[in-house]
Formats: structure tokens, C-alpha cells, sequence
């Protein structure tokens, strides 16, 4: 059985006052839910100042990105090491906005991912396809090229989740419908399977996001491959990240 896993991706958003608020209201409301793992990826500024705030609490606490480097001469860069040393649990590794907007591609996220697994992060690895690619039917394929170019042989999936993002879908409002996200993610847990064996298969999570918010996240959560979400746009509202986290709780 796997337990689903919500993260809050807030991406540059929020002050330190307001994300202190929102983490209590999450723990105060989520209190009594022990079958739904939950995690916040702040900007990096505020994580070392949200971690009082996160001990004694069920909320994980995550990094949005790291550098492959421990460290070094790489200006405006953040080591997974630093990341251990401020207290985060988890770093989000290739994002479609990392790939997009800062040229991040299968070598470097190999890298990263490998990195932040060996100084002991859990790793949220996310793939996704575009509206173009989608529309000319290369979804599967390009999932499978983003799962095969980092996802390299040896590594300890057991601390990996795959965030299943269509690109098209994230930040716009337009979410997949519960049968592509499933069909899609049914597609990634094929691939892991052969790649890493049925027991990888069986117990890997694959959660889903692009515009997951309160008035969807039942119907997508409900579907059997999809474990959970990872949460833009609706993570930074309290009531909404709270209503997201109880539609993940297993029936
Ligand atoms: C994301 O940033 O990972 C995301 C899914 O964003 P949104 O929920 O806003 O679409």
C-alpha cells in the first residue's frame, strides 16, 4: 500500500510571516491524518526560519532545487549538503520551470538526483510533457526519455517519487483529467517496473500535478496510480492545500 505524499511547490511566493501562518494552519488542521504524508518546499530563503516551525509537526520539509556540486565556486548556487545542514528532508529535481526557463537537462538532473540521494535527500523527480508534444502524440515517449536519461541504474528508488507534470497543465487552471493523469502514470510505473522490478513498481509514488486544487483533487486522487500531488498554485492558500491533503487520504 502506497501512502500518498502531498508537497507544496511554492515556488518565489511568500513572505516569512505568511508562510509561518500557512504551515501552522496545515498542521493544526492535518493533525489527526497519519496515512497522508505532506511536505512544503519554500524558497530557499525562508527554510533555515520555517524549521522551528516544522519540528513536532507531520510536514516535511524540501528544497525546490539543489546543485550537483557540494561546493565550490558556483555563485548563487545551493549544495545538497547545505540543504541537509538547514534541515530539509527532500529537494524537487527537474521541474518543467527548471527545464524551461534555466536550459535543465537529462545530464545535470542525472547528476542531481544522484547527489541529492547520496547525501541522504529523498527526491521528488519530475517529468512532463508539452501541449505540442502531447498533441502530437509523443507523451509516452517523452516520459520514458525523461525517466531513462536520469533514472540510471544502482540508485535507491525506494527514496525516489516521480511528479507527474504535464507541462500544459501546470499553473493555467487547466488540469489532466483523471484518465490521462492515470493513463500517464500508468505508463511511468510500466517503465519502473522494468527498470527497477516489480517490488519498484508496487511501491514507488508517482504523484500528479498541474492545477491540482480542492475542487479536483478527489477525482484525480481516487485513481489508482496517482499518489498524491504536487501542488503549485493552490499550496500557497491554506484552506485549499488543507482540502488537498484530506481528498489524498486513502478510502
Ligand atoms: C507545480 O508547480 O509543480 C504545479 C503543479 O503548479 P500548479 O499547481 O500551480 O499548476
Amino acid at each position: 500500500m502506497r501512502r500518498p505524499f502531498v508537497v507544496g511547490n511554492w515556488k518565489m511566493n511568500l513572505n516569512l510571516a505568511d508562510a509561518k501562518n500557512l504551515v501552522r494552519r496545515l498542521d493544526h488542521e492535518t493533525v489527526g491524518i497519519h496515512n497522508v504524508d505532506r511536505g512544503v518546499a519554500p524558497p530557499a530563503l525562508l527554510i533555515i526560519p520555517l524549521r522551528p516551525e516544522l519540528q513536532d509537526t507531520r510536514i516535511l520539509l524540501g528544497a525546490q532545487n539543489m546543485y550537483h556540486e557540494p561546493k565550490g565556486a558556483f555563485t548563487g548556487e545551493i549544495s545538497g549538503p547545505m540543504l541537509v545542514d538547514a534541515g530539509c528532508q527532500f529537494v524537487i529535481i527537474g521541474h518543467s520551470e527548471r527545464r524551461q526557463h534555466f536550459g535543465e537537462d537529462g545530464p545535470l538532473l542525472q547528476k542531481k538526483v544522484k547527489a541529492a540521494l547520496d547525501i541522504g535527500l529523498d527526491v521528488i523527480y519530475c517529468i512532463g510533457e508539452t501541449l505540442q508534444q502531447r498533441d502530437g502524440g509523443e507523451t509516452n515517449g517523452i516520459l520514458v526519455r525523461q525517466l531513462h536519461e536520469v533514472l540510471i541504474d544502482g540508485l535507491d528508488w525506494k527514496r525516489i517519487t516521480i511528479a507527474y507534470e504535464p507541462v500544459w497543465a501546470i499553473g493555467t487552471g487547466r488540469n489532466a483529467t483523471q484518465d490521462q493523469a492515470q493513463e500517464a502514470h500508468q505508463h511511468i510505473r510500466l517503465w519502473l517496473k522494468n527498470k527497477y522490478g516489480p517490488d519498484a513498481a508496487s511501491q514507488m509514488r508517482i504523484q500528479y500535478g498541474g492545477s491540482v486544487k480542492a475542487s479536483n483533487a478527489k477525482e484525480l486522487m481516487n485513481m489508482p496510480d496517482i499518489d498524491g500531488a504536487l501542488v503549485g498554485g493552490a499550496s500557497l492558500v491554506a484552506d485549499e492545500f488543507i482540502a488537498i491533503v484530506r481528498a489524498a487520504i486513502p478510502k
